[in-house]
Parts: structure tokens; sequence; C-alpha cells
């Protein structure tokens, strides 16, 4: 069995739209990285994950990759505060008892918390994906568009199982 890896946000759950546009809305700079960070550090993760939505079906999908017994699936998420985990396992406890969750202070790079090499990691941020690359892991995007960037690209999760 593969470890496989699923970044939450951008892959699962739609959180990026919902803080892109609140973001949008607070008039700030998205290239101001410090202003950025303190958004996500201050923000009410509990809100914005009860009006998050799954991305094409992404919980039952994981739930088929699963059921696959193809591979050891974990959550892998980057983080800004203690609170975001807590509403993130909240939101993931809901559809998944027992799959491990992996929170990565968002100063880390992922590759510094766990072993990558000859894992797999899907995930929607090209930076994570290079990162992986060069600890020897398997990087697989997932973009709606099926803009793969250099990487193989997916946008429905369980087209991983046909991958392997
Ligand atoms: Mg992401």
């Amino acid at each position: 069995m593969k470890d496989l890896y699923i970044d939450f946000d951008g892959v699962i759950c739609n959180t990026i739209d919902i803080t892109y546009k609140m973001i949008d809305e607070l008039k700030i700079d998205k290239k101001d990285n410090a202003q950025i960070l303190k958004f996500y550090k201050n923000l009410d993760w509990f809100k914005v994950l009860e009006e998050a939505t799954d991305i094409n079906n992404g919980i039952e999908r994981i739930k088929k990759i699963i059921k696959s017994g193809k591979f050891k699936v974990s959550i892998l998420t980057h983080v800004n505060s203690v609170e975001e985990i807590e509403a993130k396992v909240k939101y993931i406890r809901k559809n998944f008892e027992t799959i491990p969750i992996i929170s990565v202070p968002k100063t880390i790079s992922k590759t510094q918390i766990l072993c990558a090499k000859n894992s797999i990691l899907i995930d929607d941020y090209v930076g994570n994906l290079i990162d992986w690359r060069k600890a020897g892991g398997l990087g697989i995007r997932f973009d709606l568009d099926m803009d793969g960037k250099g990487f193989p690209v997916i946008n429905e999760l369980d087209e991983i199982i046909e991958v392997f």
C-alpha cells in the first residue's frame, strides 16, 4: 500500500474560494504577505468551514480511494492557528472517523514534517509539489482546469485509483 497524502484547502474543500472572497471584500492586497498572514491567523475557521463545501464530491471520492485498498490515506494540511486545526478536525471527523489528519505550520514545508520519499501528495499549490518532488516524493496536482504546471494532474480525487 502506498502512502497517499491529500491536501485540504483547495483540494478537498473550497476554503480558498471563500477566504479569497473575504480578502477581496476587506480590500487586502494579496501580495502583502504580512497582511495575508495576519488575516489567516485571525480568521474564524469554524465559521468558514460551516459555509464551506467539498470540491467535486471530494469526500465521497476519498471514501472510494480508501475502499480501493491501494493507499494508506492521510490528510496533510497547512495551518495558521490552533483554532484552524480544531475547526478542520471537526469538519473532517464528521465524514471520516479514523483518517489521520496531519497539520503543518504554514511556515514549514510539508516535507519537514514527514517522509515524502516514495509517497504521493495531491496538492493544488505548485510550491508544495516542487518541495515534495525534491524530497523524493511523487506530486500530483489537483486543478479543476486540469493545468498540471509540470505535474500529473487530476480534477476528481478518485482518478488516483487508476493512476496506480
Ligand atoms: Mg491547498
